[in-house]
């Protein structure tokens, strides 16, 4: 086995060590996440299926309530929260029909008082002889699909103590839920993602003998931009600016040249470049019809594979027949 080098040792990768590894990371310590699955997010389990535009949940799907934890966690990763409030839809006999909300009443058949502070009983027995009496069919059922989706609960064990307080006082399934964008897997993604990698030092030695890096912030690139306005006329993009700011703080052989490769027309980012400089780059001429031109868009599945595809069809290697 491999000798692991970390300060700290997380068993599983499911919501709650790849949180907290990611947590720790953010603490610059040093952490392994071993986990015995070959796939990361435990209970939380999204599949992309092909054809298909929307993620499908085999684990966790809802994030019940405006959770201040996971709507932090879903801020930090750039991850939207859907509401996911609206009709539901069930499936019976090959058809689906819009479901009536038997949420408030199966909660206030709840309220009515009850012996359970007394004696608890199991939600089976409770619903047996308390709510049978009070409730149809269909709001029976759907109180037994709660228990056993949402709690996981064999409802001839669960309190029903437990259920009655949960679901009356603000836990129930009345309360705002959502999806984050792309799934649970999604953010579990973004989890993993430690945005932290360490390089041995040899490694680190050997890269410096061949490079060297430096950054320069939005001040020093906007400098830039009115310094080669102001002594060159010439208008240069913020990549290029960044670019060059770094270039003059290099300490080098002045003999050498230095060459700047800029990756960018300034008229990328007209707001930038005129407010750094005062001037509104314009297109180059053989654009200059942009803004009328007609705007194709592909809708494509939150689903890397196809992402992958589309981008490697629609690139000019496809087209000229160079693409793998
Ligand atoms: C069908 C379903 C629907 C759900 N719906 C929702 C919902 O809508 N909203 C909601 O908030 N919650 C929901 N949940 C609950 C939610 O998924 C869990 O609370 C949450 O994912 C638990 O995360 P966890 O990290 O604590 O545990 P887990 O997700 O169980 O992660 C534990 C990880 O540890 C690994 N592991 C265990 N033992 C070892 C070992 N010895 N060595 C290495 N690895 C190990 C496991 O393989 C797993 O990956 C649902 C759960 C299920 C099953």
């Amino acid at each position: 086995m491999a000798e692991l080098n970390a300060e700290v040792l997380i068993i599983g990768a499911g919501a709650a060590g790849l949180a907290a590894a990611a947590e720790l990371a953010r603490s610059r310590r040093s952490v392994v996440v071993l986990e015995a699955r070959d796939r990361i997010g435990g209970r939380c389990y999204t599949r992309q299926e092909p054809g298909l535009p929307i993620p499908v949940e085999l684990g966790a799907e809802f994030i019940h309530g405006r959770s201040p934890p996971i709507f932090a966690l879903l801020k930090k990763a750039g991850i939207a929260a859907l509401d996911s409030s609206g009709t539901h839809w069930v499936e019976s006999d090959g058809e689906l029909r819009a479901r009536d909300n038997l949420f408030p009443q199966i909660k206030r058949a709840m309220r009515k008082p009850n012996t359970l502070h007394a004696q608890d009983v199991s939600f089976e027995d409770f619903l047996a002889k308390n709510l049978r009496p009070k409730l149809s069919a269909d709001a029976l059922a759907f109180a037994r699909m709660l228990v056993e989706g949402y709690d996981a609960a064999d409802r001839t064990r669960i309190s029903a103590l437990e259920v009655v307080n949960e679901w009356t006082q603000g836990g129930g399934a009345d309360i705002p839920s959502f999806r984050p964008l792309g799934g649970y897997g999604a953010l579990m993604g973004s989890l993993a993602q430690s945005r932290r990698f360490s390089v041995s030092a040899h490694a680190l030695q050997e890269m410096r003998a061949l490079f060297t890096a430096d950054r320069a912030d939005e001040q020093e690139a906007a400098a830039e931009i009115r310094a080669w306005m102001r002594e060159a006329d010439y208008c240069i993009d913020p990549h290029t600016a960044v670019a060059l700011a770094v270039a003059e703080k290099e300490t080098r052989d002045p003999a050498v040249p230095m060459v700047v490769l800029s990756t960018a027309h300034p008229a990328k980012f007209p707001d930038a470049v005129k407010a750094a400089c005062g001037v509104a780059p314009a297109l180059p001429e053989w654009l200059a019809d942009l803004p009328k031109r007609e705007e194709r868009v592909t809708v494509l599945p939150v689903n890397q594979a196809a992402i992958e595809k589309f981008v490697v069809s629609a690139s000019r290697a496809a087209r000229e027949g160079a693409a793998a």
